[in-house]
Formats: structure tokens, C-alpha cells, sequence
């Protein structure tokens, strides 16, 4: 997973804000981390965020979890030589 200052960074170019906050409750607790990524349960996640955050917040949930998946995929995609 990319570093949490990528996701603050791009949090604050899209929206002028980092939202700390929320990211570090997605990437900080090792046991919760895995849940909170997981598509299968973005619906409730996205209800707690919303509720505790806000509509923009949600945005900024469902970005920070692509960004994820995108460079998780990018990682794979390099170690078969399949990307540069
Ligand atoms: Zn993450």
C-alpha cells in the first residue's frame, strides 16, 4: 500500500483538505485495516464514514481504497515484468 502522506497529499489536492483523520482510521489499525478495504463491506464502511466525516469524506474513502488497489496492482503487474 502506498504510504499514508500519498493519500493525505491527494486528499488535499482534490478537496484542500488531508483528511488525517479518516485515512489514519483506514490504514492505522492492522486488525480493522483489512475489513475497512474490503469491497464486499464498502457499504457499511461508507455509512460510519459518512456519519462520522461527511459526504465529502466518502469520496475521499472510496479514492483512498482505488489508490490502493492500484498500486497493489501495479506492484504485482512489476514483480511478473509486466509493467516498468
Ligand atoms: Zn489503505
Amino acid at each position: 500500500m502506498p504510504p499514508i502522506d500519498v493519500h493525505l497529499k491527494n486528499s488535499e489536492k482534490r478537496t484542500g483538505k488531508e483528511y488525517g483523520e479518516l485515512h489514519h482510521w483506514i490504514d492505522d489499525d492492522k486488525a480493522k485495516a483489512l475489513e475497512i478495504h474490503d469491497l464486499a463491506k464498502i457499504h457499511e464502511n461508507i455509512a460510519y464514514v459518512r456519519e462520522r466525516w461527511g459526504e465529502e469524506a466518502v469520496n475521499e474513502f472510496v479514492l483512498h481504497v482505488k489508490e490502493d488497489l492500484e498500486h497493489r496492482l501495479k506492484e504485482n503487474l512489476q514483480y511478473f515484468g509486466l509493467f516498468k
